[in-house]
């Protein structure tokens, strides 16, 4: 058989643990036979992050700046336990926020249906897709613990030297501050990316705020939001069927529950990183997600969802058997080829990709999963497979399609 043949590498970030044994995997048992494949590879693990000061994360972030599709492995973000463990120089940033931030935009989370796996939700008859602002807000902060009595105030000098302050509180006591902010480019860029998602899957738009208690900030949001919608999308959503709503985040999250599914809900950072833990587990698993982030510059970095699944990998260093399961990263991977496939017109890439996630489906709906599946299925007849069987029982179906 031929291989199929790219025109543009993808930019490759390879990550840590687990997900970095199953990135292995899926390279070796569902691409390489059968691709061509073609990439810029950067090496986003830890240890490497550590070697190079993390420059590498930056590098991999200018390079889907450069080439337009990225898919990304799971990475440790570091913490106190980690500085220790990898005997690191610093306590690096989450690669993703470092990447986030250079791409700017929103990242659009839907979950993977299968036959039996039902979501808690009983009406939730369809997927929905989340849509997460990448940018700003308690992710970009600045915090301060004050430790005695005085006055906070946030100020605001302008580049003449002119000052604007206003107090934030007068401390009696010890206590804590924050300062977020955002960028109305950032918003507009994030709205766009919404309404064009929107439009593109022909769904609703729903999007929510607390604006009647953040009457500048988040209120900032909801006039940017309504005002590109009267004046730039009114017309092509109409023509598509579709509708665009804003009211309060708490409202959005009843309607949410109430809902059959089918739409786009737009959620600020902090809103789409929390709420899209809880519904992916309401539809069976972390890992039965996708997750790509949608840059304004017109690049898409794909990702699984969920983290490096450490204990998991503890499990493997000991030579024990793990059944970690690989679907989002595997989606990460087709999401990627298929972007890639669509943006230089490579019809057999694309269709060799929707037949690796078709094989994927097949194969869970005839029984075959991961042991956090088989927790949680309907079926009856269920075999539960390891880490790298569920991945050759994927491989078995692909072949069949091919
Ligand atoms: P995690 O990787 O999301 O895993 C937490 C638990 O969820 C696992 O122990 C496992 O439960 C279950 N799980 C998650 N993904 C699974 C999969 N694919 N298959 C089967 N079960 C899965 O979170 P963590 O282990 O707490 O975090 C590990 C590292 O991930 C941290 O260093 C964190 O910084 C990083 N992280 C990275 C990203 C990212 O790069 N996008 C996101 C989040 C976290 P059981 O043990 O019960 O089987
Ligand atoms: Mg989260």
């Amino acid at each position: 058989m031929n291989k199929i043949q790219m025109k543009t590498p993808l930019v490759e970030m390879d990550g840590d643990e687990m997900t970095r044994i199953l990135w292995q995997y899926i390279k070796e048992d569902l691409l390489l036979p059968y691709i061509d494949l073609k990439t810029e590879y950067y090496d986003l693990g830890l240890r490497h992050r550590d070697e190079t000061d993390d420059q590498v994360t930056i590098d991999s972030a200018l390079a889907t700046r450069k080439y337009g599709v990225a898919v990304k492995c799971a990475t440790i973000t570091p913490n106190q336990a980690r500085v220790k463990e990898y005997d690191l120089k610093a306590m690096y940033k989450s690669p993703n926020g470092t990447i986030r931030a250079m791409l700017d935009g929103t990242v659009f989370r839907s979950p993977i249906i299968v036959k039996g796996i039902s979501p808690c939700v009983k009406n939730w008859n369809k997927t929905f897709t989340l849509a997460r602002h990448a940018y700003g807000d308690v992710y970009k902060n600045t915090e301060m613990r004050i430790d005695a009595p005085g006055d906070v105030y946030l100020t605001y000098v302008n580049e003449k030297g002119e000052e604007t302050r206003t107090l934030i509180h007068h401390f009696d006591g010890p206590g804590i501050v924050q300062g977020v902010h955002n960028m109305d480019q950032s918003i507009v860029y994030f709205a766009k990316t919404c309404f064009e998602y929107a439009l593109d899957t022909k769904q609703d738009l729903w999007f929510g705020a607390k604006d009647t208690i953040s009457k500048t900030y988040d209120a900032r949001f909801r006039d940017i939001f309504q005002q590109m919608y009267d004046e730039e999308y009114k017309e092509a959503f109409d023509k598509a069927g579709i509708s665009y709503f804003y009211t309060l985040i708490d409202d959005i999250v009843a309607r949410v529950m109430k809902s059959e599914g089918g739409f786009v809900w737009a959620c600020k950072n902090y809103d789409g990183d929390v709420m899209s833990d809880m519904v992916s587990s309401a539809f069976g698993s972390l890992a039965m997600m996708t997750s790509v982030l949608v840059s304004p510059h017109g690049c898409y970095e794909y990702e699984a969802a969920h983290g490096t699944v450490m204990r998991h990998y503890y499990r493997h260093l000991k030579g024990e058997e793990t059944s970690t399961n690989s679907v989002a990263t595997i989606f990460a991977w087709t999401g990627a080829l298929k972007k890639r496939g669509e943006l230089d017109s490579l019809p057999e890439l694309v269709s060799f990709a929707e037949k690796l996630e078709s094989a994927v489906l097949s194969t869970i709906e005839s029984g075959c999963m991961t042991k956090d599946l088989a927790a949680i299925t309907t079926l009856t007849d269920v075999t539960v497979l390891n880490s790298r069987d569920f991945i050759l029982a994927i491989k078995e179906r692909l072949e069949k399609e091919l």
